[in-house]
């Protein structure tokens, strides 16, 4: 059984890792995207501009159809960077109308704006699974997201024992998990997160694995 590593940017693969690289087009538009292994393409909040959208949608709408292309992200929300946040929020509802019409999941960033993102989900009546990445804020708003059918992926952060991380491991049996920049082997993280779990690195590979495949909804 392989690992799965649902976010991260690096471009080499590993043996025994089923590896998603995400990238964005708007930084990586003049790069040929990756033909077979999985990747998963979006605008990051960080880059993309509601100047360029109806372009980079054009684009995203080409390359997205792809069958490697297993999420539509990241994308999302960033209190922090980029354009404001109205601006943001129309980039982001683009790219879920067509991660809906292909049925695909979003793989979601998300920086200070988590109400916003409850809101939209609400509104649009997203039916694709909204994963958010790198996840580390406090149990309540873990549970508040997991309720509202978001979907959890932790990384690095599950290495602290007293982070909001590694506390959500303990009181949730669906997550992911991810090296998404850092300078880790997904092993390693598996491992925290087998500790934390009290179970097996193998029953945990096992559950994310039959997890990931329900949510491949197409492909
Ligand atoms: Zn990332």
């Amino acid at each position: 059984m392989d690992f799965l590593d649902i976010h991260n940017h690096k471009v080499a693969t590993q043996p025994g890792v089923i590896s998603i690289q995400s990238l964005s087009l708007t930084s990586d538009i003049f790069l040929a995207m990756p033909k077979t292994k999985p990747i998963s393409v979006g605008l990051h909040p960080w880059f993309a501009k509601v100047e360029h959208l109806e372009l980079q949608m054009k684009y995203l709408t080409v390359v997205a159809t792809q069958t490697n292309v297993k999420q539509i992200g990241e994308c999302g929300l960033d209190r922090l960077r980029g354009e404001k946040l109205e601006n943001q929020i129309l980039i982001l509802e683009k790219q879920i109308e067509l991660a809906e019409k292909l049925n695909k999941p979003l793989i979601l960033h998300c920086v200070k704006c988590f109400s916003e993102l409850i809101a939209i989900k609400d509104q649009l009546k997203v039916k694709v699974p909204m994963i958010i990445h790198g996840f580390n804020k406090n149990e309540t708003l873990g549970h508040q997201l997991l309720g509202k059918g978001f979907l959890l992926s932790f990384g690095l952060a599950v290495l602290k024992k007293d982070s909001g991380a590694a506390k959500l491991i303990q009181s949730t049996d669906s997550f992911f998990l991810e090296t998404d920049d850092a300078d880790i082997s997904i092993e390693e993280i598996y491992q925290a997160a087998a500790i934390l779990k009290k179970c097996t690195v193998d029953e945990l590979k096992a559950r994310i694995f039959t997890d990931w495949n329900k949510l491949n909804l197409k492909n």
